[in-house]
């Protein structure tokens, strides 16, 4: 699932919540209870080369962040406490791991190996959630109404 839709569920979660600690906590488990449901990137996302990769994270994080700027504007800039931003990297902790796990594949030095195999059970554990526990896989398109409609649901929720 796209950051955007973690990320504004970590805000959501993190109202709710009395510590950084807690809120940090839920809002990663709620990243790997979103990517079970089918929702159209993960076989797309998953087939991109390195630099197809890069630049889906790139404009994943710039959407990411735009949306956060209009939460500020049309909601409240009082949304982002501290604990609320222990939810939200909570929540979009999973998908960097992901990406250091693949990026450190790469390099060839002692650190990214011992990096790759550090991350490896966790990154298993994301891909096991993600594809194959739920094995249905919807259209991209259709995934794509599907994680609007959260995002929507969220912005009302905040
Ligand atoms: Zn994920």
């Amino acid at each position: 699932m796209f950051l955007t839709v973690h990320s504004t569920l970590g805000v959501v979660i993190g109202g709710y919540l009395p510590n950084p600690f807690t809120a940090f906590l839920v809002g990663l488990i709620s990243h790997y209870v979103f990517d079970i449901i089918p929702h159209g990137d993960e076989v797309k996302l998953g087939k991109l080369s390195l630099a197809g990769m890069a630049w889906a994270a790139i404009i994943d994080q710039a959407i990411l962040l735009l949306n956060f700027m209009l939460l500020a504007y049309f909601k409240t800039a009082d949304v982002f406490t501290p604990i609320v931003i222990a939810a939200v990297i909570g929540a979009i902790l999973p998908d960097w791991l992901m990406a250091i796990h693949r990026l450190s594949e790469e390099w060839d030095n002692r650190f990214a190996r011992a990096l790759h195999r550090l991350i490896d059970p966790l990154q298993n554990f994301h891909y096991y959630l993600h594809v194959n526990l739920l094995p249905y896989e919807i259209p991209f398109s259709l995934g794509l109404i599907l994680q609007i409609i959260f995002l929507a649901g969220m912005w009302i929720v905040i």
